[in-house]
């Protein structure tokens, strides 16, 4: 736990050069000691010192801005080299390997290790999540391999980068391609420009001229009390959308009623494969999410509010944050009350504790709790932690009262959701659709049928760690709670449908990967059983025995959500896909 970290120091480059010219460590009781360690380890050549300094400027040399002095240095010089690195360290009064430890725990930092060559100047990353891997994105990755991976690009492979509805999908730079073919990837190879694809998107003005902030100013203005709002909340039904489903008005008394100081984090990393809803909001309603936020801070009475902003969503980086300005600047808010930062490419940081962990610049290791965030979460103090399409729905609740939210549902659930659909469907995408509805009736009802040439087989009702459902189990309500005796839950909602023309066991294999790749290596179960359990899924022949006995022992032994999950879908396989398994043993 970090409840002895200190609070973000505030300091000035040229009162820390004054500290250190008077004897006094910047962090009491710490910077001898971090001092000594940093002598010890790689001398720092001039150069770099000066690169850094540079780079930095007149930035306070904060420890939770840790990740964005990293991004800083990747971003100038495409990778982390380890004399920057040192250089770093140096800087911000940190032992070397505590820099280290951070820049190699993210997946978008490169470090290049002496002896070894920089990365060449562009980076082609191809998706190889489940959706992508469907339409394709194994050929698609061996023929830009053959075509372009040589001097000045390479190419790679990439987790969800959150586009599944127009899979697959690339990344050049930071320009993302979807569909990616061969010819949209030349195209964009040969213009040059890698920058991310610019948003579209309204003004403070427009959105205030239509009736933006009235909920926020109704609240500043004692129209409303914090004690309300969290009662039409609760009244609403409205619950956290990232994929906990705890009730929003629950959530926010609790921190409301903990001692001050609070802050507010926004989880906006949904890089639960098949997710991208929250992207969605972001690009076509930023400022009806910011009012959410705000109004959340503001019941909440947050010192500040810090929005975790996953690094595969750059163009949005750029919205959010020339949005923060313009808050500022109108009076909105206080300059830096709100903090825009940025992920580096790790999809366990979208559980909360391991977020805030990042967020204080170091690994995002998920934390042993309880405690609970809104306990002790960022700097040891109580923190409401929500997601984007969470803060998005409070002022359209607000201004249309509890009871138009509450009313939308079937099957006994309240409120409307957003599943993020992709795969075999005619029309995937976005789809804001009562809670409680079937897959059946989402397919046929919202996504215009199955696609051209496919037949229903199987369904993710969560995501890569929601488990799979057969057809024949299509009529299932799909909400909170309700698939959980069937050993799966709806968790982000992000739906993705297969056909007879897919093999689920190939599924099953594809999200072990991923889970192997993206568990922080933290705990044994998770660390080794997913390793352990991807040599076994990719044999022939299950061994069912075998792989149900992992997959119990990392249920029920790893720290976090990942690795209580990881085994969902080779759980479900075996559960509900008796003839995959039966074929197989044929075959062998
Ligand atoms: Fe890390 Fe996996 Fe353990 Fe979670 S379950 S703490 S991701 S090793």
């Amino acid at each position: 736990m970090n409840t002895s970290d200190p609070e973000p120091t505030t300091t000035k480059p040229a009162d820390a050069a004054a500290m250190a010219a008077s004897g006094r460590p910047r962090h009491p009781g710490k910077g001898k000691k971090r001092g000594r360690k940093t002598a010890r380890g790689r001398q720092v050549e001039t150069q770099a010192r000066n690169d850094v300094n540079s780079l930095l400027g007149e930035r306070p040399r904060r420890r939770d801005h840790l990740l964005e002095f990293l991004h800083l240095i990747q971003d100038r010089y495409g990778h982390l080299g380890v004399q920057h690195l040192a250089a770093l360290a140096e800087e911000m009064r940190l032992a070397q390997t505590e820099v280290y430890e951070v820049a190699t725990f993210y997946a978008h930092f490169d470090v290049v290790r002496e002896n070894q060559p920089a990365p060449p100047p562009v980076t082609i990353r191809v998706c190889d999540s489940l959706t992508c891997a469907l339409m394709g994105a194994a050929k698609l990755q061996d023929t830009l391999t053959h075509q372009f991976d040589a001097g000045d690009v390479r190419v790679v492979r990439a987790p969800c980068m959150g586009r599944c509805a127009q899979a697959p999908v690339a990344e050049i730079g930071h320009r993302h391609v979807a569909p990616a073919t061969l010819q949209t990837i030349r195209k964009v190879i040969e213009a040059g420009d890698f920058s991310p694809e610019p948003i579209q998107t309204r003004s403070l003005d427009e959105f205030r001229n239509h009736s933006g902030f009235a909920q926020l100013e109704a609240c500043r203005s004692g129209g409303r009390t914090p004690q309300q709002v969290i009662d039409i909340l609760l009244e609403s039904g409205l619950r956290g959308l990232g994929g906990a489903g705890f009730p929003t008005g629950r959530k926010w008394g609790l921190v409301r009623d903990a001692s001050s100081p609070r802050y507010l984090c926004v989880n906006a990393d949904e890089g639960e494969p098949g997710t991208f809803k929250d992207r969605y909001y972001l690009e076509t309603g930023h400022w009806q999410f910011l009012e959410g936020m705000l109004i959340a801070a503001w019941v909440i009475d947050a010192e500040r509010c810090f929005i975790y902003l996953r690094d595969e969503y750059p163009g949005l980086q750029r919205v959010l944050g020339q949005a923060i300005a313009a808050l500022e600047q109108a009076g909105f808010i206080d300059p830096g009350f709100v903090e825009l930062r940025r992920g580096a490419g790790a999809y366990i940081c979208g559980e909360e504790s391991s977020m805030i962990e990042s967020l204080e610049g170091k690994r995002g290791l998920p934390r042993h709790r309880p405690p609970y965030v809104a306990q002790q979460g960022l700097f040891g103090r109580p923190t409401l932690v929500n997601n984007v399409e969470t803060l998005f729905w409070v002022p359209a609740i607000l201004e249309k009262g509890a009871a138009a939210f509450a009313t939308e549902g079937r099957n006994g659930s309240k409120g409307l959701r957003s599943f993020s659909v992709s795969g075999r469907v005619r029309e995937p995408g976005v789809k804001i659709a009562p809670a409680g509805i079937t897959v059946r009736q989402l397919i046929d009802e919202f996504c215009g049928g199955m696609a051209a040439g496919h037949e229903f087989m199987a369904y993710l009702p969560g995501g890569a760690s929601g488990g799979i459902l057969p057809a024949s189990m299509a009529d299932l309500p799909l909400d909170f709670g309700k698939l959980e005796q069937y050993g799966c839950f709806i968790g982000s909602h992000a739906v993705m449908v297969l056909s007879t023309s897919d093999d689920v066991k190939d599924a099953a294999l594809n999200l072990m990967r991923f889970f192997e790749d993206e568990s922080c290596g933290q705990c044994t179960p998770c660390r080794a059983g997913t390793e352990k359990a991807v040599k076994l899924l990719e044999r022939e022949y299950w061994d069912v025995d075998l792989l149900t006995e992992l997959g119990q022992v990392m249920t029920d032994a790893s720290i976090c959500g990942l690795g209580q999950a990881a085994a969902n879908p080779l759980k479900s396989v075996i559960k509900y896909f008796h003839e995959a398994l039966e074929e197989a043993r044929s075959e062998t």
